[in-house]
């Protein structure tokens, strides 16, 4: 099984969903794809809750995971019948009933026994050689969502790679690969093309923001590739992390 996750970037638009049509389409093999919200989406239900809760703080942590997940939600729903109508097959698997966590919203703790036990139960009873599934968002034993801490998609990729023992994960971008620096600001920048796990933290400790620091420990604990690629332009090498 690989595990590809796109980003918001990756689904902001029509176009980017045909782009990961496209991907997908010259992909062999199993396949879990993790989607995250659609461009900007999460921000805009954030500010949606900001504004309940002018009104009436308690609960705030809790009523913000119930509706900022929506996000992931109704992207997946998209991306899955998408791909589906174009001769994709695939499963649209509801994270929230795999992933479980404790309930510290906003920044929920993974339960990996539980999720482990309900996800090889799942991917038993639903056979596929496609699923396609949400970042960023699980749900307490009781049945309420959770989510993982902003840009938590890589986290949930990574996670989901740990317990499927997966061959890579691939995090598609709207970026080359890691670059040296900010090529938004450094004229110099270049494509990193291969770095190891302890460079990659090195780099997300300094503050470089390409990837969410909890994604390299769960990979690294299998030893587990992880791959950063161009979605515009996925016959780019990209960056490979591994050791
Ligand atoms: N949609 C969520 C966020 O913007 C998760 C993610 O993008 O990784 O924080
Ligand atoms: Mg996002």
């Amino acid at each position: 099984m690989h595990v590809f996750k796109f980003g918001g970037a990756s689904v902001r638009d029509a176009e980017g969903i045909r782009n990961i049509g496209r991907i997908i389409a010259q992909t062999d093999g199993r396949l879990m794809i993790v989607v995250s919200a659609m461009g900007k989406t999460t921000n805009a239900l954030e500010g949606l809750v900001r504004a309940l809760c002018e009104y009436d703080l308690s609960g705030f942590d809790a009523l913000y995971d119930q509706v900022v997940s929506t996000g992931e939600l109704q992207s997946t729903r998209i991306v899955s019948a998408y791909l589906n109508n174009c001769g994709i097959a695939n499963e649209w698997m509801d994270i929230t009933q795999i992933i479980v966590t404790d309930d510290q919203f906003r920044q929920a703790n993974v339960d990996m026994d539980m999720t482990q036990r309900l996800l090889k139960g799942y991917l038993k009873t639903h056979p596929a050689r496609i699923y396609v599934t949400q970042g960023f968002i699980a749900g307490t034993p009781d049945g309420r969502r959770t989510t993982l801490g902003r840009e938590g998609s890589d986290y949930t990729a990574a996670l989901l790679a740990n317990l499927l023992n997966a061959e890579s994960v691939t995090l598609w971008k709207d970026v080359p690969g890691v670059m040296s620096a900010d090529p938004l600001r450094d004229r110099n920048a270049h494509l990193l093309p291969h770095l190891t796990y302890d460079e990659t933290e090195q780099i997300l400790a300094q503050g470089a923001q390409i990837i969410h620091p909890k994604t390299i420990a769960p990979l690294r604990e299998k030893n587990i590739p992880l791959y950063v690629k161009p979605f515009l332009h996925p016959e780019e090498q990209g960056t490979v992390i591994k050791n």
